[in-house]
């Protein structure tokens, strides 16, 4: 029982305080009081320290549920020292003689050992006080001094017994109950039984001295039927615990909870601190276990390998007995195990069924006065182990069997599913595809792995709230569950990463189909936090080839799954060779981005912007390129995601606008009617998320002198669904700097109309594949850039279309009202000296016949 320092403070204050009246007593005891003895005062305190240890040492215990009381006959050698003895050396015998066996017999720790030798020096003393003022002084035999011996050993006995009696009231915040009476009345017929020998010792000592050693007759009878009332009393104790113990298991349904109440039913029954079981059941690698100490009860399974409590079962094999070990016995495969479990102490019974090991009960760190386990309770030990496998065995092994086996189900579930999604785990995917694979190389049928990963998982995330995220993805798991073909298994592999392998897809063809199908299925909106999010995903498909590993076809998907977003994100890419040059190409670049900042080897090209309806030059948009030192030229797509992904997107936004700005105040170049140009500057999400920018742009405006009428910065559409409000915040910031914003790309995103009427936005752009669009439709047919100009005009917003490659398309555009366009038709993006060279003459272009007049 440990209990914590301040709960034992009580017990402290007891002890030093019955420690001072003790010394109290000591020091002013009469040292001439008057005794019968001219006796030789060595010899006297020789045979009374003999006569108080003996007592001690012979003392019973008698044990009542957790406590156990002691009782020693230690009046007969009082009574004797009250009549023979002067009082301090009756007291110095006491101590020295009970402290002796005290210290070193029952290794009673220092406070047990003070409070019980400050019990003896205080319960002698008021003996003795008493016995002096009933028997005035006399020390020889009569009737007043037997009646005083018998009320001074009563005294001596309610006293030790009330000291006792406060401590367990202290310790265990228990009052005066009917097991502590108990321990009274039979102490009190201890004390006169005792007494009266004592008396009749005095009598024989005075009397006929040489005959005194007849006295050790009934003495020892004394003590004999004690021991033997204990005995008794302590078997029946243990066959009333047995019954319970047995009645317990039986009753309990649940294996759990049965195996723990037996267990602190133990630790009450053996007064024992500690009581651990481990059980094996025939051929199971996971042992029942539960343990009750001063920590609380815990049970639940085990995997036995490896554990000490499977060297202690294995020991058990050779040894089937139960054992009593301690510290001191010096047992060298149990000392360490015990060490563990902090036991000084214990008892250990093995669990045998059919001649087999199969578990260890343990008891140990006995509590109460009595420090040793005996062999009274190894046999109780024994017993009560035998009936718990029996118990075990026979009535629940197939109940414990099954609860097992439930365990085990829910671990390896745990082990192999993702928690979120309750989809496959990465382990148990590798493992599946492995095991297709093999099946695969044996039949002929074809593998195919697909990697999922979800466009724009991060802005959801860190838009809406992991909460928010996690939604997203369960949502998701289920959807792929259900759209699976047969044979097919999801997978979450981590963060926004999906993969699905295909065990029955007959070809690269059919793995192809199955990955728009789920493109498709993961692909509608989904509502999390009020608000309609688009859903968006990248597949990639590997088709395993003859041979490959798992490793190997898993890589495949994956560079796959990067080739898709490099496309422009929402589309399925199937693996070719050649894309994985690419991808080895790409995690090379993502290292040299760093660089490439520092270096400045980012340049920016410039795509000029025409005037629909005027053919004249009004600005320009600003495209970063990489002059790469040994690939050469790379364009944005190349680059741009990559760096997006690594965070140096940011640093690159601002190589460009001060690019830019250098370019737009050392060159100043001219529209077409000789005002300034303005240049339109990309930005991406990352860098509108950033809070430092629109400080940033003010100071590079302000270092440059640009006027910020001069710049326009183009952001997508994206962004302003995920997170209108960071979007909205950001844009508004940026138009307070005097820009102006364009909505790049329009028509790829899902920005409802009301959702573009808050946005504080200038221009539309129209995304290309409208554009592109125009080619195949009819000129009488209504088309979607008709749309986007007439939402461009309902809102007061200048249009510029992109991607114009063909005349006819800037001619219709023009009559659509489409204010202005850029496109290889115009110019293609040039580097800056080209592009000032081109601006000071540029071509003469003609729009539904119209030529620019400048
Ligand atoms: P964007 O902003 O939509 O830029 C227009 C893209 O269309 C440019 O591609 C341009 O070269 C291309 N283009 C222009 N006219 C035509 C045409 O007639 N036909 C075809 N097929 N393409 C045309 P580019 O330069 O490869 O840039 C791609 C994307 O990279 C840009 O799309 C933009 O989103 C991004 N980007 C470019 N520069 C930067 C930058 O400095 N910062 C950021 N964050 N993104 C940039
Ligand atoms: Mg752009
Ligand atoms: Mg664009």
């Amino acid at each position: 029982m440990t209990r914590s320092i301040s709960s034992w403070l009580p017990v402290y204050v007891l002890t030093g305080l019955m420690a001072g009246l003790a010394a109290l007593i000591m020091a002013t005891v009469d040292r001439d009081g008057a005794y019968a003895g001219e006796h030789n005062n060595w010899m006297t305190l020789g045979g009374l320290m003999v006569l108080f240890g003996a007592t001690e040492v012979l003392s019973v215990h008698l044990h009542f549920t957790r406590n156990s009381h002691t009782f020693s006959l230690f009046e007969i050698p009082l009574t004797l020292g009250m009549f023979f003895a002067p009082t301090p050396l009756l007291l110095l015998a006491h101590v020295i003689g009970g402290g002796l066996v005290l210290a070193f017999h029952r290794r009673q720790p220092p406070v047990k050992l003070l409070f019980n030798v400050a019990s003896f020096i205080i319960t002698d003393g008021a003996a003795v006080l008493m016995f002096r003022a009933i028997a005035h002084h006399s020390g020889t035999l009569g009737s007043r001094s037997t009646l005083a011996a018998g009320a001074s050993a009563m005294t001596a006995t309610v006293l030790s017994a009330t000291f006792v009696i406060v401590v367990i009231s202290l310790v265990e915040q228990r009052w005066f109950d009917r097991q502590l009476l108990a321990g009274l009345v039979f102490g009190a017929v201890t004390a006169l039984i005792s007494t009266s020998l004592g008396l009749i010792a005095v009598a024989m000592i005075s009397a006929y001295p040489s005959e005194a050693w007849l006295l050790l007759v009934p003495t020892i009878g004394l003590y004999l039927a004690n021991h033997a009332y204990v005995n008794e009393r302590r078997r029946h104790q243990g066959l009333e615990f047995l019954h319970d113990s047995t009645r317990l298991l039986h009753q309990t349904p649940e294996l759990e909870s049965a195996l723990t109440e037996l267990l602190s039913h133990a630790r009450a029954a053996f007064r024992a601190g500690f009581a651990e079981l481990v059980y094996v059941p025939g051929g199971h690698e996971q042992a029942l276990h539960a343990r009750a100490d001063s920590a609380g009860l815990t049970a639940g399974t085990l995997r036995l390998d490896g554990s000490d409590l499977q060297a202690l079962v294995e020991r058990f094999e050779h040894e089937p007995l139960a054992l009593h070990v301690g510290h001191e016995l010096g047992d060298e495969t149990l000392g360490p195990f015990l060490i563990a479990r902090g036991l000084t102490d214990a008892v250990i019974a093995p669990l045998r069924d059919d001649g087999r090991t199969c578990g260890v009960m343990i008891v140990g760190n006995r509590l109460g006065d009595v420090a040793r386990f005996d062999r009274e309770d190894l046999v109780v030990l024994e017993t009560l182990a035998s009936n718990v496998t029996v118990a075990l065995e026979n009535g629940r092994l197939e109940h414990s069997l099954d609860q097992l086996r439930q365990l085990e189900r829910k671990l390896t579930h745990q082990a192999t599913h993702d928690a979120l999604t309750g989809l496959a785990n990465r382990t148990l995917f590798t493992e599946s595809v492995t095991e297709a694979l093999a099946n695969a190389s044996a039949d002929g049928s074809t593998v195919a792995v697909l990697f999922i990963d979800l466009d724009d998982f991060k802005t959801v995330n860190d838009s809406l709230g992991h909460a928010a995220g996690d939604d997203l993805l369960v949502i998701l798991g289920r959807r792929l569950g259900h759209a699976l073909p047969r044979g097919g298994l999801a997978a979450r592999l981590g963060g926004d990463e999906f993969a699905v392998v295909l065990r029955e897809a007959s070809d690269a063809h059919d793995a192809h189909h199955v990955a728009h199908v789920l493109l498709e299925a993961v692909s509608a909106p989904v509502s999390l936090v009020g608000r309609s999010v688009p859903v968006n995903a990248s597949i990639g498909v590997a088709v395993a080839a003859r041979g490959q590993t798992t490793a190997e076809v898993l890589r495949n998907a994956d560079t796959a799954m990067y080739a898709a977003k490099g496309r422009g994100k929402h589309c399925v890419a199937m693996f070719e060779a050649s894309l994985h040059e690419a991808a080895v190409h790409r995690y090379n670049l993502t290292f040299e981005l760093n660089r490439a900042i520092t270096n400045r080897e980012f340049v920016v090209h410039y795509q000029p912007i025409i005037d629909l309806a005027r053919g004249t030059v009004v600005g320009a948009e600003a495209l970063v390129r990489w002059e790469h030192p040994t690939l050469g030229l790379l364009m944005p797509g190349a680059f741009i995601p990559i760096a997006e992904e690594s965070g140096a997107i940011m640093a690159i936004g601002r190589v460009v606008l001060d690019e830019v700005c250098r370019y737009l105040t050392t060159v100043e170049p001219t529209a077409s009617d000789g005002s300034p140009l303005y240049v339109s500057v990309n930005l991406s999400a990352r860098d509108l998320m950033e809070s430092a920018l629109p400080g940033d742009i003010r100071r590079t405006l302000d270092t440059y002198r640009v006027p910020p009428s001069q710049l326009v910065f183009e952001v997508t559409e994206g962004l302003m669904i995920t997170d209108p409000e960071v979007a909205v915040t950001s844009l508004r910031k940026l138009k307070e700097l005097g820009v102006r914003i364009a909505l790049d790309d329009f028509g790829t995103g899902y920005s409802s109309l009301s959702q573009l009427y808050q946005l504080p936005v200038d221009i539309l752009k129209i995304a290309q594949p409208f554009v592109d669009d125009m080619i195949r439709t009819d000129e009488d047919q209504p088309s979607f850039v008709e749309t986007i100009v007439q939402i461009g005009h309902t809102l007061r917003l200048l249009t510029v279309a992109e991607g114009i490659e063909h005349g006819f398309q800037a001619d219709r555009l023009d009559a659509l009202g489409c204010q202005l366009g850029q496109g290889y038709h115009f110019a293609r993006p040039m580097p800056e000296a080209a592009f000032t060279e081109w601006l000071a003459a540029p071509p003469t272009f003609t729009v539904n016949g119209r030529t620019a007049t400048s």
